[in-house]
């Protein structure tokens, strides 16, 4: 009795898995059979590219080489991978009159205007940790993150995906004292 519940058994698992052959089979023929889609990169690449999610930039403001962030530094509190680091700018050093203008503001009991520009001084971004998720952009207040449309990026090293995006647009703007390892592709091949 028990050898024929054995032989039952078995039998019963054979069926599953013919019949699950089967099926694999059916999906593998109707695909098959269908135009192809993909492409043979990187012989051919694909150009509709316009719902691509590619590393993220800043967005630019209309003084080139200068994005839009304020150094708010809501981005990198919101990221759920630790990847951003926004590295705010010093105060510049006044001039004498404005040293004047200060300590007379101090003596009337005004608070002085605080004159720092809001433009980071860095705004790092390490790439390898980044799961383009967008709670970045979400939290920004100021619309200053985007994704880049680069599907082909590559590098040799992690730190060929480590970027300062503050570079990365002055590297676009061509201005100059620019930073070539800053950028992303520096060090890397794109297609
Ligand atoms: S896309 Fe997501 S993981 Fe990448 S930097 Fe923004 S918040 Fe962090
Ligand atoms: S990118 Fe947006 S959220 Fe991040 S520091 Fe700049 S202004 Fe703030």
């Amino acid at each position: 009795m028990t050898v024929v519940k054995v032989m039952m058994k078995e039998a019963l698992q054979t069926v599953s898995d013919l019949w699950s052959l089967m099926v694999g089979l059916n999906v593998t023929k109707r695909y098959f059979l269908e135009p192809q889609i993909t492409v043979r990169y990187p012989w051919k690449e694909v150009h509709n590219l316009a719902t691509f999610k590619g590393h993220l930039e800043l967005v630019s403001s209309k003084t080139p080489g200068k994005g839009k962030c304020i150094s708010c530094g809501m981005c990198a509190m919101a990221c759920p991978s630790n990847c951003l680091t926004v590295v705010k700018r010093k105060a510049p050093k006044p001039t004498p009159e404005e040293e004047q203008a200060l300590a007379e503001a101090k003596a009337k009991g005004e608070k002085p205007k605080d004159k720092t520009p809001k433009d980071p001084e860095k705004f790092l971004y390490d790439y390898t940790l980044c799961s383009l998720c967008g709670t970045c952009m979400e939290n920004c207040p100021v619309g200053a993150l985007d994704f880049t449309g680069s599907a082909y990026l590559a590098g040799y090293t992690r730190e060929d995906f480590h970027f300062d995006l503050v570079q990365v647009l002055k590297n676009q703007a061509g201005l100059e004292g620019v930073d070539e390892t800053a950028a992303p592709g520096a060090g890397q091949s794109e297609g």
